[in-house]
């Protein structure tokens, strides 16, 4: 068996780097306001996987736990949002999916947190919508 991950990815400056085993259990875009402060932009888009299939390495990565029982991993030297990481989702780790490499391969199949939308934000591409997280965790 290969020990070569399936999925690399790296933050603006490089500094650091994503190592993943396997492929999401889901891709979301997340419209909750601590994503959009996170990332300053209208939603952020999320590959959910296995804590134990995902190694981040770098000298940059810096840790801001944005509320309680949340941690938010990000580049101290670009600014690249990393990583979410909650209570509610003991085993997973969400990559902010657009520093991974591929991230063209991966299909995102729904939005989460509508109801803090952007009102200029028009949702045309037809994936469900959920008001917050996902309908298993409504
Ligand atoms: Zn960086
Ligand atoms: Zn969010």
């Amino acid at each position: 068996m290969s020990m070569e991950p399936d999925h690399l990815g790296k933050c603006l400056c490089g500094s650091v780097k994503l190592e993943v085993m396997g492929e999401p259990k889901w891709v979301a875009h997340c419209h909750c306001p601590s994503c959009q402060k996170a990332t300053s932009a209208a939603f952020a888009t999320y590959a959910g996987f296995d804590k134990s299939s995902v190694l981040i390495t770098g000298d940059g990565l810096t840790v801001f736990r944005s509320s309680p029982g949340v941690t938010r991993r990000f580049c101290g030297q670009c600014g690249s949002a990393v990583s979410f990481e909650g209570e509610a989702w003991p085993e997973e780790i969400h990559l902010h999916m657009l520093l991974l490499d591929d991230a063209a391969d991966f299909e995102p199949q729904a939005h989460t947190y509508v109801k803090n939308r952007q009102p200029w934000v028009h949702m045309q591409d037809g994936l469900p919508t959920h008001r917050t997280f996902g309908a298993d965790k409504e």
